[in-house]
């Protein structure tokens, strides 16, 4: 397994791979979920690329960025054994030298939801993904529904600007609880860990009430989601959405096709999920 560091040494692993390249970008802290998502770029392509690079331009809280845990042997080793051909690891000066100013957009999918909350955040992340396409250039790129408006937004990007890569969207990985795997789960202790559990279970519930009613309002739906969710002192919901799958903007009338998605702090913990019916 080639571990890169500079677009070199990248450049020199390129030339080399045979079939297609398939690419699995990842901040790091490897789980089950980053790995069903290599499992399939390793069966689908020639060579399977993973990316580690914390991209400092896409959070908008320095405390969050500080405290993203870290941990490259245990990503380097995990990788090794998943088959991966090489690790594309480049720092933070390699990414973004002295002097970097261009940016990338994908002005309305990137406004509702999470967008409404973390001003810049998709921003930074179609930015470095499509400078991470230039510099792997991949056949194909795998993306989790967890983050489900981070794949439409890639999605729309590659099409709005004819990038020859297919976007391939994979499902969300859980805990035997239901809790969607995430790298901030290991922030939770173990109180904050069972009530975490409840977002799946109120996405769930609310996806019920969608189904067994001709029609429910919005405010019914919140409603269930939030019982459901059952917030304990420190939780609360920062947004609960019911939305068109392709568009992100709210649905209306409540059928399906439906994405809910939320995002709930637990405790200091933003955590975020989704369901979608289809
Ligand atoms: P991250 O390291 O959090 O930026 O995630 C890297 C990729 O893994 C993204 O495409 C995520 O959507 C995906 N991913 C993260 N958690 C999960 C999960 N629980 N199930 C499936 N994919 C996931």
């Amino acid at each position: 397994m080639v571990i890169a560091r500079t677009l070199r040494q990248l450049d020199r692993f390129r030339a080399r791979a045979r079939g297609p390249v398939g690419f699995v970008p990842t901040m790091g802290d490897l789980h089950e979920g980053h790995l069903s998502l290599l499992r399939r770029c390793r069966r689908e392509n020639g060579a399977a690329v993973l990316s580690v690079f914390v991209n400092p331009i896409q959070f908008d809280r320095r405390d969050d960025f500080q405290k993203y845990h870290r941990d490259e042997k245990r990503d380097f080793a995990l990788a090794r054994r998943e088959g991966v051909d090489c690790v594309w690891a480049p720092s933070a000066e390699e990414m973004y030298p002295a002097g970097f100013q261009t940016e990338a957009r994908v002005r309305e999918l990137s406004k509702p939801l999470c967008g409404t909350r973390r001003p810049g955040h998709f921003d930074g992340v179609a930015t470095v993904v499509l400078k991470l396409f230039n510099q792997v250039r991949p056949d194909r790129a795998y993306f989790g529904m967890k983050d489900y408006q981070q794949f439409r937004i890639i999605e729309r990007m590659v099409r709005d600007l004819d990038l020859r890569v297919k976007i391939v969207p994979c499902p969300i990985v859980r805990e035997a609880d239901g809790l969607a795997m995430s790298s901030r789960n290991r922030r939770l202790d173990s109180d904050e860990r069972r009530r975490a559990a409840r977002i799946r279970f109120a996405l769930q519930s609310a996806g019920e009430m969608l189904e067994s009613r001709q029609r429910s309002s919005k405010g019914e739906l919140s409603r269930k989601f939030r019982d459901a969710l059952a917030p304990e002192r420190g939780d609360r919901v920062e947004y609960f959405e019911a939305v068109d799958p392709q568009t992100l903007q709210p649905r209306q009338p409540l059928k399906r096709p439906v994405l809910l998605a939320a995002a709930v702090w637990i405790g200091g913990t933003r955590l975020i999920d989704n369901l979608l019916l289809p």
